[in-house]
């Protein structure tokens, strides 16, 4: 296949959704991957307005069965992964740490960071084969400073660019570069009914759309970016600076 294959986790909303819809109007063929099949096959409808090449796998990121099946089906259907934007993530109920009951720990974690690391661990050893191939993960601002109330939730970040950093010594070599996005507030299914005052938002004063986390992804998997490894990216509007 000519066209660029990009698996998109949490493609059924938010930032997958957006970055699904970006990649398939730069005609390239995206394997769409949520649990939630509505919204999945929402994404699909509009993904194929531009680029009929894509299908949506039905999959739990923090299952290792589930993500053989989305890495399996990429495989299957397009023959080879070039693009990995491993996305799919959950917020806890925000809580002291004190407070934070063990089961909603282990959650936040099982999704947030075991699910960042079998996609990783299933995605590199096609890559490694190829000898090439380019991934994104998901962390947040919440992963390389504190955040008061959801302290799972950065933790599994903070572990997301552990991953990304160790990801990009082992692979390099092996022509893939791994990075990391860390946003601030996007305006997403995540953040709905949250409250936040315009100067919590950082010296921008707002949140950011979907779209201008897209829109970096989009360039950290460009050529444009093919010497950027092992970055952590803020998309934060200065909110950690
Ligand atoms: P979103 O709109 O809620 O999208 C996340 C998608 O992932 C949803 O479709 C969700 O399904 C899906 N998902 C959740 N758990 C999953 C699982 N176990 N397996 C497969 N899919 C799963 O949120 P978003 O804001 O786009 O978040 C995308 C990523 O950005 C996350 O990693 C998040 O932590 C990160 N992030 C977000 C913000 C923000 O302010 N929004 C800031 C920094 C980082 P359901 O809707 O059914 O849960």
């Amino acid at each position: 296949m000519k066209q660029q294959v990009a698996i998109i986790t949490g493609a059924g909303s938010g930032i997958g959704r957006e970055t699904a819809k970006l990649l398939a109007k730069k005609d390239m063929t995206i394997v769409l991957v949520d649990f939630d099949d509505n919204n999945g096959q929402e994404t699909l409808e509009a993904v194929k307005e531009h680029n009929q090449h894509a299908i949506f796998v039905h999959a739990d990121v923090s299952k290792s069965q589930d993500v053989k099946k989305y890495v399996a089906a990429a495989k299957e259907n397009f023959g080879k992964i070039d693009i990995f934007i491993n996305n799919a993530g959950i917020l806890s109920p925000p809580s002291l740490l004190g407070d934070i009951e063990e089961e909603t720990f282990d959650k936040v974690i099982a999704v947030n960071l075991k699910g960042a690391f079998l996609g990783l661990k299933y995605v590199l050893k096609e890559m490694e084969q190829q000898k090439s191939g380019v991934i994104v993960n998901t962390a947040s601002a919440a992963g390389i400073q504190g955040q008061p109330y959801l302290g799972g939730y950065a933790a599994s970040k903070h572990g997301v660019i552990g991953l990304t950093k160790t990801a990009a010594i082992e692979y390099g070599p092996s022509g893939i570069r791994v990075n990391a996005i860390c946003p601030g507030g996007v305006v997403t299914n995540m953040t709905k009914g949250l409250e936040s005052s315009p100067e919590e938002n950082g010296p921008m004063r707002r949140l950011a759309t979907p779209k201008e986390i897209a829109n970096v992804i989009s360039f950290l998997i460009s050529t444009n970016a093919s010497y950027v490894n092992g970055a952590v990216m803020t998309i934060d509007g200065g909110l950690t600076s």
